[in-house]
């Protein structure tokens, strides 16, 4: 396929490994920031390609696997609503709550609906006047447009019966929070060149001169990753800790200037709790005040819910690299894609879904 092929060329790719073991003199800990980086390492295996002394570790990237487990329930809670119409992509309905899920909710009689993009949402709400039709607002950036979009026309159309569940997180907030946490071990990190389409990489620059530590947006193919790798052992091989842009074909400085005008039109930054990390400050979205009326935790009486996170699933240190799918007892066994009990394991894009997948046989070593 054109424009996918080429960024799978075998032999190219053991080229940037032989690279690597020419470049690397000592051990380097790297983390891919985005869970579909995540899904490609471990799909293709790159990270059995490169040499011994360079450790990929997995970032928090996945949108489904750090919506946190209160804001399922609250999902759960209005989706359960008899005059609700409750829409989200797929891969929300199958991440646990305590003791059900939003497919569950959906085979006892819930209005549960998968849709391709909250502007469906929209046509529903205005096709069906009867009826309060929220849409689960869940991702980074890369989803915040279409989202403050839908709210947009919602409110030029004067729906009064469409409603956003909002849990947008940010990315750099994130990262910033593995750096700063005690005991990180990255070096160094592949930024995720969705995010970067939206929202340009400036803000990343006071990340890298903070921390000292090399930035470089990296697309999502195999010999995209290879790349970003091998730029940022080359810049922590010469001392440097810089942004790069390995995805250039798709990542401009400053972004998507009219997304980004959209986004702040609508929403406004805030703290948000990451499932299995716990509350991080201005690392997420909500919506703003002249937008509140669009607001489920608000029209629902939702917002003030608490969930206390299980102990059993140690996703949130697989989310901050400081531990492997494998390391977890319950990995394959009690936990199974069948059977999650964290996000990480239902979402295609969870660390531990992905090894499951690709790797149940042969994990077993920590990172
Ligand atoms: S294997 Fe299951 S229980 Fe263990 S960390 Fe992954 S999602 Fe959580």
């Amino acid at each position: 396929m054109r424009f996918v092929d080429e960024y799978r060329d075998e032999a190219a790719a053991r080229r940037y490994a032989e690279l690597l073991r020419g470049l690397a003199t000592r051990p380097w800990t790297l983390m891919e920031v985005c869970g579909g980086q995540t899904h490609a390492i471990v799909k293709f295996g790159i990270d059995e390609l490169l040499p011994a002394d360079v450790t990929l570790v997995h970032g928090p990237g996945c949108p489904v696997c750090v919506t946190p487990l209160e804001m399922i329930e609250k999902a759960l809670e209005i989706a359960s609503l008899p005059d609700v119409t409750f829409c989200s992509f797929g891969d929300m309905l199958r991440v646990p709550g305590r003791d059900r899920d939003l497919q569950s909710v959906k085979a006892e009689g819930g209005d549960v609906r998968i849709v391709y993009s909250p502007l469906d949402a929209v046509r529903l709400a205005r096709q069906h006047p009867d009826r309060q039709v929220v849409f689960f607002a869940v991702g980074f950036e890369t989803t915040a447009p279409a989202n403050a979009m839908a709210v947009f026309q919602a409110a030029a159309l004067r729906l009064a019966n469409f409603s956003l569940l909002v849990s947008h997180v940010l990315v750099p907030p994130a990262m910033e929070a593995i750096l700063a946490a005690p005991g990180c071990r990255v070096q160094g990190f592949l930024a995720a060149g969705h995010v970067c389409a939206v929202m340009g990489y400036r803000e990343y620059r006071p990340l890298a001169e903070k921390y000292r530590v090399p930035i470089v947006v990296t697309g999502f193919e195999p010999l995209d990753i290879l790349e970003g790798i091998y730029l940022c052992v080359r810049q922590l091989e010469e001392g440097r800790a810089e942004v790069e842009n390995q995805y250039a074909r798709a990542v401009r400085e400053e972004g998507n200037r009219p997304a980004r005008a959209l986004v702040t039109d609508v929403f406004e930054i805030a703290a948000r709790k990451w499932r299995g990390v716990g509350e991080i400050p201005s690392s997420g979205l909500r919506l703003r005040e002249r937008y509140a009326a669009f607001d489920a935790e608000r029209r629902f009486g939702v917002a003030d819910r608490s969930v206390e996170e299980p102990t059993e699933c140690i996703s949130g240190l697989v989310l901050q690299g400081q531990a492997k799918p494998g390391d977890c007892p319950a990995f394959a066994g009690r936990c199974t894609p069948e059977h999650p009990l964290g996000a990480t394991m239902v979402s295609s894009e969870g660390a531990c879904a992905a090894y499951h997948r690709y790797r149940r046989l042969a994990v077993g070593t920590g990172p």
